[in-house]
């Protein structure tokens, strides 16, 4: 038995409730949803981060993703706006270790939300913002070329 929850579905030792699969992914429903139509997509093969998708299943994967979005929007459930949401790491929110995109029917007063620090109210400098972007350029020119 896998002890990734995502690949024991895969492998059909867990019971799931699918609603489309290719090559790249499998989308099921959450069994704990936020809202009614929360859908989780996977990845096929066990990638844990988002830096871990190679560039054509990435592609392939967000491409399922917004028509997944689509269908629920047209599929009669209760559907105003979609949150397409990524946890990339613990401290983000990902539960599972295995790569995967929570797809998120939303509406008016679904009591459902983000919640901010406290210091959200305060904006940042400009310095602040310019020095975290050099950062961050500094990184992205770092990384290795795709
Ligand atoms: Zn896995």
């Amino acid at each position: 038995v896998n002890s990734c929850t995502f690949c024991a579905i895969l492998a059909g030792e867990l019971p799931s409730t699918i609603v489309h699969q290719d090559q790249v992914c499998i989308a099921i429903m959450d069994i704990q949803p936020v809202n009614p139509g929360h859908l989780l997509l996977i990845t096929r093969e066990h990638f844990t981060g988002f830096k871990d998708l190679p560039p054509e299943i990435c592609s392939q994967f967000f491409t399922r993703a917004q028509k997944l979005a689509d269908a629920i929007r047209q599929s009669g459930i209760q559907c105003e706006g979609i949150n397409v949401l990524l946890a990339d790491g613990t401290a983000a929110g990902q539960q599972v270790p295995h790569f995967h995109l929570h797809i998120i029917p939303r509406f008016q007063e679904d009591s459902f939300g983000f919640q901010f620090s406290p210091r959200y109210a305060e904006l940042p400098t400009r310095d602040e913002l310019e020095n975290n972007a050099y950062y961050i350029r500094q990184a992205l020119e770092n990384l290795p070329a795709a």
